[in-house]
């Protein structure tokens, strides 16, 4: 069984948006799959009609090529265990809901939902199982001929798994341990339902599990107490041999307190829980996503990677490749992973530095161009060099860097009264000369020439710094001097010091 080839599958309900601790799911799988030389399926579980949203499985698909997780099979990436959409598999599931009826696992129920809803008042904590099947309408306690007629004349019916009571369940999970569980706290799942000759998630879901060849079922928390069902239809089934590995992680929490992440507190603390933005269909709601909102995607995984793993060390700073390489489902937490949007801007930033200028330069150029402005490609990269570390998100560098790109058309009131002295103006206007005669306008040569002149005229060093500085920038920021003035080159260098005498004369 150890020789089992690693196959796992990401296997979403396309009922919405995906919620971002469904991306945490799908990248362990990931993560887990590569690591194993092993294959990442993608399956759409969308046999529950009534919750069915247009465009989630699209935009499921969009996400994950946005963060360049890629799937070696399932819809829209082919394979040959299809169809991976779980509406498309009709036949093979009422062929297995057959295969267990026949050999008495299963059984056909015909109680209606008001039926069911009276046993519910009549009988607390009401459960549908061995305690109380045979006082129920089923072919378990109506004779065979008016089960047969009842179904010839149409009358719809469900099929119950037959879960057979007070039996210690083992449930191997990879991150929890032995996990046991007890049948009788179990009901008989609906598995299939005549009405729409569909099956339910139970079935649908081990059954692909099995017909796919998964070997780990990794996935939310959530689903834990179906685990058990998992195990006792895998055996219903005679598939003992091939029974997936668990391993059920963590839930994301929320930031502050307790309880699980919800999209409300995305709203109401200003961090969106969706990779991409989402356009409700049905209500008209735009909810922000991690790409509109400027994250790139290196970001969020290393971000997600940790929330509920970790490599055993410090390090926080990983790659795509270093994940693969370290990550370990032995070392994901029992216990729920606090959910610290700050630190998913941490991650952000960090992404930034690390990323190559002329990179960083391809993602501001749609910002600058926004703003009107169409600088030389060299220029935008040495700009973003220079700020790049004073951000979190990109679209930030505009607020930081526009003085490159556009020069002051007024001054800042407080620096202005801090930092223009009154001999600033003539100070000023001397600088300008200097610079002027100068034939190397390199950051080295204007720094060295100016320092010589502010020494050898005894003037004073911050005071000639503040005010060119408020001339160039236009308030009291920004980096080093004379890489601002080396970027702005000697026409434009000129003409802000110039014109800022004028104004603030
Ligand atoms: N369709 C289920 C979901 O959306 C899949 C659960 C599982 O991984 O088995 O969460």
């Amino acid at each position: 069984m150890s020789e089992r080839k690693v196959r796992v599958r990401f296997a979403p309900s396309p009922t919405g948006a995906l919620h971002i601790g469904g991306v945490r799911t799908a990248l362990y799988n990931y993560l887990f799959a590569r690591q194993h030389g092993g294959d990442f399926i993608f399956r759409i579980e969308d046999t529950d009609s009534n919750r069915f949203v247009p465009g989630a499985e699209e935009y499921i698909i969009e996400s994950f090529k946005w963060l360049g997780l890629e799937f070696d099979e399932g819809v829209s990436f082919g394979g040959n265990h299809g169809p991976y959409r779980q509406s498309e598999r009709r036949d093979i599931y009422k062929k297995y809901v057959q295969v267990l009826l026949d050999n008495g696992k299963a059984y056909v129920a015909f109680d209606t939902p008001e039926e069911l809803e009276a046993k519910r008042k009549e009988i607390a904590n009401f459960q549908y199982d061995a305690s109380t099947r045979l006082s129920m309408r089923n072919s378990l306690s109506l004779p065979k001929e008016e089960v047969d007629a009842l179904i010839a004349e149409g009358k719809q019916y469900v099929v119950r798994f037959k879960i057979e009571p007070n039996e210690d369940v083992h449930v191997h999970d990879l991150i929890r341990g032995e996990v046991v569980i007890n049948s009788s706290i179990l009901d008989d799942k609906v598995l299939y339902k005549s009405a729409d000759e569909l099956p339910t998630y139970h079935l649908a879901n081990i059954v692909d599990d099995h017909l796919m060849e998964v070997s780990h079922v990794i996935r939310g928390e959530e689903w834990l107490p179906s685990a058990p069902l998992h195990v006792l239809l895998y055996r219903a089934f005679g598939w003992e041999d091939t029974m997936p590995e668990f391993a059920h992680l963590p839930l994301l929490l929320k930031p502050d307190g307790n309880g699980k992440l919800s999209k409300r507190d995305g709203d109401r603390l200003g961090f969106p829980v969706f990779p991409l933005e989402w356009h409700d269909p049905k209500s008209g709601e735009v909810s922000s996503g991690y790409r509109e909102s400027g994250y790139l995607p290196e970001a969020v995984i290393n971000f997600l990677a940790l929330l509920g793993w970790n490599p055993g060390n410090d390090q926080e700073i990983m790659s795509l490749d270093e994940l693969i390489r370290l990550f370990d489902l032995h070392r994901c937490s029992k216990a729920g992973a606090k959910f610290d949007f700050e630190k998913g801007k941490w991650f952000n930033h960090e992404y930034i530095l690390r990323k190559d200028n002329a990179e960083v330069a391809q993602l501001f150029l749609p910002i600058l161009k926004e703003h009107g402005i169409d600088a030389p490609m060299d220029k935008v990269i040495t700009v973003v060099g220079l700020m790049k570390d004073r951000v979190s998100f990109i679209k930030d560098l505009w607020e930081t860097c526009k003085f490159f790109f556009v020069a002051p058309t007024e001054y800042d009131e407080k620096t202005r009264k801090k930092r223009w002295k009154e001999d600033s103006p003539e100070r000023m206007l001397e600088l300008a000369d200097v610079l002027e005669a100068l034939d190397d306008f390199s950051l080295e040569h204007q720094e060295e020439v100016v320092m010589k002149w502010i020494a050898d005229k005894g003037y004073h060093l911050g005071n000639i710094m503040n005010a060119f500085r408020l001339t160039l920038v236009g308030e009291g920021k920004g980096p080093h001097m004379f890489d601002i003035s080396a970027v702005l080159g000697k026409e434009e260098t000129l003409r802000r010091i110039r014109r800022a005498v004028e104004v603030l004369k």
